[in-house]
């Protein structure tokens, strides 16, 4: 599933989802997320990656064509983020879209 729209503002990710469906990531969520290989080899080594709640996205690009890059406001930006990782996260309780 593809997101057909996705903006950013008060430090949470809307998604709109092709089906029809909203969700919605904080930013601090998304960097604690990061699947780059730093951050996927501290959770191999039993850590956490950090996100400080006040991290803020600062770019939003596409990556290919399934996929965005996003960086953050500490600096850290080699996260790409497949959608299938944020249909994932969705899945998630914490990043339920709140009703309407
Ligand atoms: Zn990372």
């Amino acid at each position: 599933m593809n997101p057909v729209h996705v903006e950013s503002g008060s430090g949470v990710l809307a998604v709109h989802w092709e089906d029809g469906s909203d969700s919605a990531f904080t930013h601090a969520q998304l960097r604690a997320a990061c699947p780059c290989s730093e951050c996927r080899a501290i959770r191999r080594a039993g850590g956490i990656v950090s996100a400080a709640a006040g991290v803020r996205l600062s770019a939003i690009e596409p990556a290919g064509a399934n996929a965005l890059n996003l960086a953050f406001s500490d600096g850290h930006a080699r996260g790409i983020y497949p959608f299938a990782l944020l249909a994932e996260l969705v899945r998630q309780p914490a990043c339920a879209a709140p009703a309407r």
